[in-house]
């Protein structure tokens, strides 16, 4: 049986950089989740269509091919044969993940990609609902968080760091948005799972928070 690593928690408390090195350092496969829901909120905003319309939304599903490849261990995410892993990550591209994400249809449309890949690969699976519904038999499950404060100072020096033209207050407003979103949402909001490791790492930097990752998974494992 594979293991399953699921983490969840809010937009930029480190998931993802911190998943990256704690699965290189375990042989595990990361799974970044969020890459999906960007990828469906990139689709809709190229047809310019509404990414918090329902009726908008449900349509631009239909024939659509995403899907997650592992080149060299390394997640790259393919909207029908386009490698969108790059382009996802731009900054209105968060916020039109967090609308469709609110989406039902949407949410089951990514539901057995994520099932499967778990189901036949060693992994650290990130997300916001992976604990709770999408892995709720995981063997280990930990929720990262940290201020927002400390996350949008975080997610500021990445996209400084790649060139982009961005302003601090609208990063944290994002975020401040998003994780009321997510939280708020009917279906699978973000939330800690009963049975989840609580992991603030506000006062931890990088490496710190690496340390004590790994420290709490293997004495798990
Ligand atoms: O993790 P990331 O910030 O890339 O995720 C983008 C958005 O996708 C989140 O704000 C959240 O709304 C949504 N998401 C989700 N469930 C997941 C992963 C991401 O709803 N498992």
């Amino acid at each position: 049986m594979a293991i399953n690593i699921a983490i969840d928690g809010p937009a930029g408390a480190g998931k993802s950089t911190i998943a990256k090195k704690v699965s290189k350092e375990l042989g595990f496969i990361y799974v970044d989740t969020g890459a999906l829901y960007r990828t469906v909120g990139l689709n809709v905003l190229r047809q310019g269509k509404n990414t918090k319309s329902e009726e908008e939304v449900v349509p631009t599903l239909e024939g659509v091919n995403v899907s997650l490849r592992f080149i060299d261990g390394e997640q790259r995410v393919f909207l029908g044969d386009e490698d969108v892993s790059e382009a996802i990550r731009q900054n209105e591209v968060s916020m039109a993940a967090s609308n469709v994400s609110a989406i039902p249809k949407v949410r089951e449309f990514l539901f057995s990609l994520q099932r499967n890949i778990a189901a036949e690969n060693n992994c650290i699976m990130d997300g916001r609902d992976i604990g709770t519904v999408v892995l709720p038999d995981a063997q280990i499950k930990i929720y990262l968080t940290a201020s927002a404060e400390a996350r949008a100072e975080r997610r500021y020096k990445e996209l400084i760091e790649k060139g982009q033209t961005v302003v601090f207050d609208e990063i944290l407003k994002d975020i401040e948005l998003r994780d009321y979103q997510d939280t708020h949402r009917e279906i699978a909001p973000l939330k800690k799972a009963d049975d989840a490791i609580l992991v603030d790492t506000t006062n931890l930097d990088l490496e710190g928070s690496i340390e004590y990752m790994l420290k709490v998974i293997k004495e798990r494992l």
